[in-house]
């Protein structure tokens, strides 16, 4: 960890960590607490790790944000880039222009596709990606003549991004508290942890049926003809990694398909590669209308994210923009062509490599390697597919029983996972892994052992 961000002087301060504290406002951080502890300053990687500025060196097991699938220093994708800086750094994709590099890329990702996709559409965020979607959802029900069909329903802990509209799909609290969200027109549906709300006695498949009764209750109260779209991730990420339950997504289409209700996926953590497949729609029979990806899209090297469409959605919206005179929607960096380019070789490498298949192989690995924690005193529920995967802390292995605060054990767990040299993520008292798609099953076990004796220093703490 950096040393104190206090300055000795008066005032001025004269360290990183001191000028961080005072001109940055962090992301999903603290404020307050922030300027106690100070920042862990990252100042370069390589492969699965991270170094900080005092030179040590830790196993990134959350691959950045969900996001790093390449992993650190990856040469080919700093090439792409430099090539495309220096042949057309810039340009936009408005009014029928367009660079190179957005062509060859939507077309790689439409061969790409789970199910046959017509459009893509790029933006630079998985929120911004998230927030197209529900606008041309709205767009799209507009042009086909089903003005009151505009409500999306998302589930309680999914997690979509934090602007305006997928902020109001996300269904965390923090994303909604004092900001004035949600937005009209949001629902949020169950979330479907089965081991967390199954009741006792119900089946897995028993369970997945009463989340299925709980949205199509929810669309009949509010009117099947209200109600547009269905957006989910394959697995949760964020709202703690939820594996969905036996039948879950089957059980959902079948609503969705009565009621004439569009499926979104978002794959902004599953896509490419994540739980074994090249996307979570096919470990799970998804056969979703939308498709939003972003993160591993370009290893997270640069900003790009990309909605794609199918060709019925296409149709609707490319009458509407001739009739309105065009489309009203785009972003400055819509299609940039340097990160475009380097999402292209991202892909590449992914196929060369055969790194899904790889993912799906040490996932193995890494859910076995895990599954050694479940008689943990601490812990609740081992969960995870492929290469993501959840540790639930508990108070009470019984009655599954949370900790009093949630989240003080989970925080005082990531701060001795920091101190063996392992990065993790607390969501409460779940703790994430989601390494980089090319950490071999070695790395997996060094990274569990570190993260074993993070978790029993937690015991000792908690006795
Ligand atoms: N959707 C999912 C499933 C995510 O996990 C995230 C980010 O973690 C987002 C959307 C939002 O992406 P971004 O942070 O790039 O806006």
């Amino acid at each position: 960890m950096s040393d104190s961000p206090k300055s000795a002087s008066s005032g001025v301060p004269n360290s990183m960590a001191g000028r961080d504290v005072a001109y940055c406002l962090h992301p999903y951080t603290n404020a307050r607490a922030h300027e106690e502890k100070g920042p862990l300053i990252i100042t370069h990687g390589k492969g699965i790790n991270v170094f900080d500025d005092q030179g040590k060196s830790y196993i990134e097991a959350m691959a950045g944000l969900w996001s790093t699938s390449l992993g650190f220093g990856e040469d080919r994708l700093i090439k792409a880039a430099n090539k495309q800086m220096k042949e057309l750094p810039y340009y936009h994709s408005f009014t029928h222009k367009t660079p190179i590099p957005p062509i060859e890329l939507s077309e790689k990702l439409l061969s790409m596709a789970p199910v046959p996709m017509s459009k893509v559409f790029f933006a630079n965020s998985g929120s911004e990606a998230n927030d197209t979607v529900v606008k041309l959802v709205w767009y799209y029900n507009n042009a086909i003549g089903r003005p009151n069909k505009k409500k999306i329903i998302s589930r309680m802990k999914g997690y979509h991004g934090v602007t305006v509209a997928s902020a109001s799909m996300t269904g965390l609290p923090a994303n909604h508290t004092d900001f004035d969200l949600p937005i009209a027109n949001i629902l949020h549906t169950s979330c479907p942890h089965y081991w967390r709300f199954g009741k006792d006695g119900e089946s897995e498949e028993d369970f997945s049926t009463r989340m299925a009764n709980d949205l199509e209750k929810m669309i009949l109260d509010e009117g099947p003809e209200t109600i547009a779209a269905f957006i989910g991730e394959p697995v949760m990420g964020a709202g703690g990694v939820i594996v969905p339950p036996k039948d879950y997504w089957e059980k959902i289409q079948i609503v969705l398909k009565k009621y004439d209700i569009l499926l979104i996926a978002d794959e902004v953590i599953c896509g490419f590669g994540r739980t074994g497949n090249t996307f979570g729609c096919e470990t799970f029979g998804m056969k979703p209308d939308i498709i939003s990806v972003a993160k591993a899209l370009s290893s997270s090297y640069l900003p790009i994210s990309a909605v794609m469409i199918s060709d019925e959605l296409y149709q609707g919206i490319a009458d509407n923009s001739a009739k309105i005179g065009v489309l009203g929607h785009g972003y400055t960096y819509s299609g940039h062509p340097v990160c475009a380019a380097v999402a292209l070789e991202t892909l590449k490498i992914y196929e060369e490599r055969n790194l899904f298949d790889q993912a799906a192989k040490v996932g193995e690995h890494l859910q076995a390697g895990l599954a050694q924690f479940k008689d943990h005193p601490l812990v609740g529920e081992v969960r995870g597919v492929g290469l993501i995967a959840a540790v639930e802390l508990v108070q009470d292995k019984k009655t599954k029983a949370s900790f009093d605060p949630v989240g003080k054990v989970g925080t005082y767990l990531n701060e001795r996972a920091i101190e063996e040299g392992l990065i993790i993520r607390n969501m409460g008292d779940s703790i994430a892994f989601c390494p980089p798609l090319i950490i071999t099953e070695d790395q997996i076990d060094q990274m569990l052992d570190r993260f074993k004796t993070a978790l029993d220093k937690t015991l000792d703490w908690v006795k």
